[in-house]
């Protein structure tokens, strides 16, 4: 694997800006997704793939011809936008070759400090190459390290025509960011049996597991009327919203107070006036029937309030977002057995986790492609301290030519 044409792949497209954008329904959200979606397609045409094709929605499909036959297709996924959490325009990459150990100081915001106390996972990685932002964006590694990884996998696999491998489905999706990354897919063009998406944190991991997630909506109705003859008549939606959140659990359930298995209700964005308010609420949980149990303690908290502010009108509106892709993946064992093995040829040991989050591969999984989610060199992301590192970029592309190889055998 040639580690300069990664870096410089990697460089290259962290500096297009394709932040997702939430407060439009365009699809992508942002033109920047095109532009490195055109891109990508020129590079994959130039090296030799000839279906490489921008959809009209701006996602990426393409295919490593199989060099034997019989040998089930497998698709390669990694999005294109980055979080909107913290800005990607004008991103200004820094590369730090043989790290040193120690905290970095980002130059154009030295108060941006990423620090090994925070970063334990730099302790292992002095001598490689490390890649940040220069402190005034995030970096774009989340997911332009899986973009870059998959291209240079895949521009390995054109050049090696003796490795035997079935057809490989490359797949690059938008607004991952925002919720919207399997929208507009169509799982009959990619028709693999298994997926990889390459969003994963460090090196060497796959992510088997992600919550299960809804959303729920609270609408609180007052009664508005001028405050000067308000005495007796108005209920100020804004005061019924402040018992409502009171509420709910805070020493539990919550992002604040809870790790590893635990999940939570979170309110997050909160709007209105003295007639409405609106609330949205994420509801999350390793198990889907706890989502119910989420929605229940809203209700009842729901009644409370109503029963306080009897003219207040509380409605509770939940949407499934995605599911834990547990269940999915049990039906495919042979997605995650072969990520696993196709580690182990070359040496390395696989550890299994699970996303306090979704990925694509919720949804997909769901849908009934199963898809787990492998690590591809990305740390701290939607952060001003996001960081890379190209060692373990390089180790994933490695991984991705031998779990090719893995399902031709
Ligand atoms: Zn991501």
């Amino acid at each position: 694997m040639n580690r300069d044409r990664l870096l410089a792949r990697f460089l290259q497209y962290v500096q297009i800006d394709t932040t997702a954008r939430e407060e439009t329904d365009d699809y992508p959200s942002s033109p920047g997704q095109l532009e490195l979606g055109r891109l990508l397609v020129e590079e994959l045409t130039a090296s030799g793939i000839r279906d490489a094709r921008q959809d009209r929605h701006g996602v990426v499909l393409a295919t490593v011809p199989g060099t034997v036959d019989a040998v089930p297709v497998i698709a390669f996924c990694a999005h294109l936008d980055t979080s909107p959490e913290t800005s990607g325009c004008g991103v200004n990459p820094q590369v730090i070759e043989e790290y040193a150990g120690g905290d970095i100081v980002l130059p154009a915001d030295t108060t941006q400090v990423i620090r090994t106390s925070e970063n334990r996972d730099l302790e292992r990685l002095v001598g490689c190459t490390i890649i940040t932002s220069d402190g005034t964006t995030l970096l774009g590694a989340d997911d332009k390290a899986g973009v870059a990884v998959i291209m240079q996998a895949a521009g390995w696999l054109v050049e090696h025509p003796e490795i035997r491998h079935g057809p490989i489905r490359i797949c690059f999706t938008c607004d991952e960011e925002i919720g919207r990354g399997v929208d507009k897919l169509d799982l009959a063009q990619i028709g693999a049996v298994a997926c990889y998406t390459l969003d994963g944190q460090g090196s060497d991991t796959i992510d088997v597991e992600t919550f299960s997630a809804d959303l729920a909506v609270v609408t609180i109705g007052g009664v508005n009327i001028h405050p000067s003859i308000a005495k007796g008549r108005m209920t100020n939606a804004i005061r019924a919203a402040a018992d409502f959140v009171e509420r709910l659990p805070r020493d539990r359930l919550s992002p604040e107070t809870t790790e590893d298995r635990e999940g939570f209700l979170h309110p997050y964005e909160i709007g209105g006036g003295v007639a409405e308010v609106k609330l949205r609420i994420i509801l999350r949980d390793f198990e889907t029937a706890a989502l119910e149990r989420q929605a229940e303690l809203l209700r009842s908290a729901a009644a409370e309030s109503m029963s306080k502010f009897p003219e207040a009108k509380i409605a509770v509106a939940v949407k499934p977002q995605y599911r834990n892709m547990a269940g999915g993946l049990a039906t495919e064992p042979r997605a995650v057995a072969y990520a696993e093995r196709a580690l182990k040829r070359l040496g390395r040991t696989c550890r299994q986790t699970i996303v306090r989050g979704g990925t694509d591969g919720s949804r997909l999984t769901e849908l009934g492609l199963p898809t787990p989610n492998l690590s591809a060199g990305q740390h701290t992301p939607h952060s001003p301290l996001e960081w890379a590192c190209l060692d373990e970029m390089v180790d994933s592309a490695r991984w991705l030519a031998a779990l090719a190889e893995v399902w031709a055998q």
